[in-house]
């Protein structure tokens, strides 16, 4: 990266110069591929226009048993050839054939990459856009609300959950946590309860992915619009603003920071953000994003808006009495795309035995 008292920066085409020369001279990088090493110049010179672009943070550096993996282009990624129905192989330069368990269909792509997570599998993904999934043209229009206690509701009426890590799962994880905390550093102990660790981990995530897709697929299929709210999730899981103390210079009230934390956890866990990116993908042009302001305390029937109309997990209006569960009413709001204007505290209608009201101003 530039420095200051360092001058310019060598681009990718330099840094590929710089790789044939040093691969001239060192034997241990010769025995590797060409390829793969130009690629992850490649990969390195992307993170930092990333990075320049605003878009992105800063690139790191990559570790040992954590970012695992290459990248191959070109003529060596058409080598690949069905063995059977579940099973294909592939030339891997410098590696050789290697078997790999087909889990859809082999796409006509012109790179792959191989990765190798935390918990020690490997994957293979061929770079293919896939088509997006065709629209059922029944009209059909559905809000999703996204939450915590309940994952994501339906406006007709569905509430799904995204699977997490079972009562007991939840135990083992935190039993293993503390032996970890006793374990020496490095010590092969700990490397093992280190690998537990990420099984668990590496588990929640499998069964959350695997949510997201089902659920995304399922949405797509059915509705012609799905309309979700315009959350900003980077936003929302954003630790809370402290709350400087009026009385008191200097110190600080209470501005619920555990329970956000955990709030945070939550939206994480749920995977939001990926459910609507992988929405826009399978539906792309039928996704709307509604403004969700006030979708949770405005009546579905009526559109009457007040903070009380909500009580925990049940909504009951106090303008005409209609009963929901909370989070359906207001998945009702965002299929209605309703713009629920704010600083609507009182029902729209007013009695007409009522006077009218002189403004004050204007
Ligand atoms: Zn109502």
């Amino acid at each position: 990266m530039w420095r200051r008292e360092r001058g310019s920066v060598p681009g990718f085409v330099e840094q590929a110069r710089q790789l044939t020369e040093a691969r001239a001279a060192f034997g241990w990088l010769r025995a590797g591929s060409q390829t793969v090493q130009q690629q992850a110049l490649r990969d390195f010179d992307q993170a930092r226009r990333n990075y320049f672009a605003g878009s992105h943070r800063r690139p790191t550096w990559r570790r040992a048993g954590r970012h695992e993996g290459f990248r191959v282009v070109g003529a060596q990624a058409g080598r690949v050839e069905q063995v059977s129905g579940k099973w294909a192989r592939v030339l891997v330069p410098k590696v050789g054939w290697v078997r790999l368990r087909v889990s859809r269909a082999l796409p006509d792509a012109r790179s792959y990459r191989i990765t190798r997570d935390r918990v020690g599998r490997w994957h293979i993904a061929f770079a293919a856009v896939p088509d997006p999934v065709p629209a059922p043209s029944n009209g059909a229009v559905v809000g999703v609300d996204r939450g915590v206690t309940v994952s994501a509701a339906l406006s007709t009426g569905e509430l799904l959950n995204c699977p997490g890590l079972s009562e007991s799962e939840q135990r083992r994880l935190v039993h293993l946590q503390r032996r970890l905390a006793r374990a020496q550093r490095g010590s092969n102990r700990g490397k093992r309860v280190k690998a537990a660790i990420a099984k668990i981990h590496a588990r929640a995530a499998d069964r959350r992915k695997d949510w997201v897709e089902k659920t995304s697929t399922d949405l797509a299929r059915r509705f012609d619009v799905i309309r979700v709210e315009d959350l900003r999730v980077a936003h929302m899981t954003r630790r809370p603003k402290p709350k400087p103390d009026p009385a008191k210079p200097g110190s600080y009230l209470a501005n619920r920071r555990r329970a956000k934390a955990g709030l945070n956890r939550g939206i994480l866990s749920n995977g939001w953000g990926l459910l609507v990116q992988r929405l826009e993908h399978k539906a792309a042009g039928r996704v709307e994003k509604i403004n969700a302001a006030y979708t949770s305390q405005t009546c579905s029937r009526c559109g009457h808006c007040a903070p009380g109309n909500r009580d925990s997990q049940a909504f009951r209006c106090q303008s005409c009495g209609h009963s929901d569960h909370a989070d359906v009413n207001a998945a009702v709001n965002i299929a209605a795309g309703r713009a629920v204007s704010a600083r609507r505290d009182k029902p729209v209608r007013v009695s007409v035995k009522r006077e009218p009201q002189l403004t004050t101003s204007a």
